[in-house]
């Protein structure tokens, strides 16, 4: 196949696509543990390294902006549960060429650092949600705090913020509220997304629910998914409209339909491993470039590009168990 290369002042692949989005984990660490993401023990402690200094991401992150990269997405772990990140991102917004800087973030921290992230200039915020019950809460991310997750969504609506919800469906535990979730889109101008579960590291312990299965059931409860046509986002969701609700429905199927051909991102660990594909593909140690200067962290960039895999290895795993090749936790590969 002839494949093209990117325009200039773009970074590319041998695919032919454009990589102008980069998702940068703060810290490998959560102040919750939601079972089909991390151990009951947590992270391991620093047995993994120090994470890079906020100095030296944001040095990172300027290499790819002037690369071509546009926006940049905060993620961890819990990017909130390590201090300074909302200077981070008033930082990273201000680097020439990034256009948009937005967060992922499990909620229970919000509160009380909204002020500063709206302050920094947060483009959009990311809330993590996958039930309304207490109970199950306690179940799914074994802590307290459904609460303040809540106040979260509407607090960061109320101050002005772009706000999605990401649902995260495990068969038997929380698949009997995919509609209840969903109305939360119903009078707030709030999309609701649903993401398949992948079966990486402790994920493959807990069944998922395919895309499919969750449009059918949420057709069934409230009436036919008009799809929504022209861009939202910047990302693989599908977006589509139900009656009478003001938030639209998402659906991000990395499992059932896969959009590796499309992917225009690459992700950077807080330990400062650059990665071509969440699951898979080439890995690069950020950490020691950063000795040499911006011209090597460029150069890295622009030789790891180069070497992203046409796809993830994860099309057609659901129900043949543990996914084991390299990138395993998603606390450590930041979603
Ligand atoms: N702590 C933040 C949060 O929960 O939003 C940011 C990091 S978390 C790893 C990012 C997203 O990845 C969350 O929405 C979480 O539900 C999702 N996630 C974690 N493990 C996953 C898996 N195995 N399959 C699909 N999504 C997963
Ligand atoms: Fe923490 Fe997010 Fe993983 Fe839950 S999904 S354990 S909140 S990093």
């Amino acid at each position: 196949m002839m494949v093209e290369d990117p325009p200039a002042g773009t970074l590319g692949d041998s695919q032919g696509r454009v990589l102008d989005y980069l998702r940068v984990s703060v810290t490998g660490r959560c102040n919750l543990r939601c079972v089909y993401c991390m151990p009951g023990s947590g992270a391991g402690g620093k047995s993994r390294g120090d994470p890079l200094s906020f100095g030296e991401l944001l040095r990172c992150c300027r290499a790819a902006a002037s690369l071509g990269i546009q926006t940049i997405k905060v993620t961890g772990g819990e990017p909130l549960a390590r201090r300074g990140t909302a200077a981070f991102v008033a930082a990273l917004r201000a680097l020439p060429g990034i256009s948009a800087v937005t967060m992922t973030s499990n909620g229970t921290l919000v509160e009380k650092e909204l002020d500063r992230l709206v302050e920094a200039g947060l483009d959009g915020l990311n809330i993590s949600l996958d039930t309304l019950d207490g109970e199950t809460f306690r179940r799914i991310t074994r802590r307290n705090g459904l609460g303040k997750v809540l106040r979260a969504v509407d607090g960061a609506l109320a101050a002005g913020l772009k706000v999605k919800i990401n649902t995260v469906l495990l068969r038997g535990i929380n698949d009997h509220e995919l509609g209840a979730i969903a109305a939360l889109a119903r009078r707030r101008p709030v999309p609701v997304r649903y993401i398949e579960l992948m079966p990486l590291g402790c994920a493959a312990a807990f069944e998922p629910l395919s895309g499919q299965e969750t449009a059918a059931a949420l057709e069934r409860q409230y009436g036919k998914l008009v799809p929504l046509t022209g861009k939202l986002g910047n990302g693989p969701a599908r977006y589509y409209r139900l009656e009478g609700f003001t938030g639209p429905i998402g659906f991000i199927n990395p499992i059932s339909r896969g959009f590796c051909e499309s992917c225009n991102r690459l992700r950077l660990s807080s330990q400062g491993i650059l990665r071509s594909c969440l699951c898979g593909g080439a890995t690069l140690d950020l950490r020691s470039l950063l000795r040499s200067g911006e011209g090597a962290l460029r150069q890295g960039f622009i030789d790891l590009a180069a070497r992203k895999p046409p796809c993830h290895h994860l099309s057609g795993v659901y129900g043949k168990g543990r996914v084991e090749d390299g990138a395993g936790e998603m606390f450590r590969v930041g979603g």
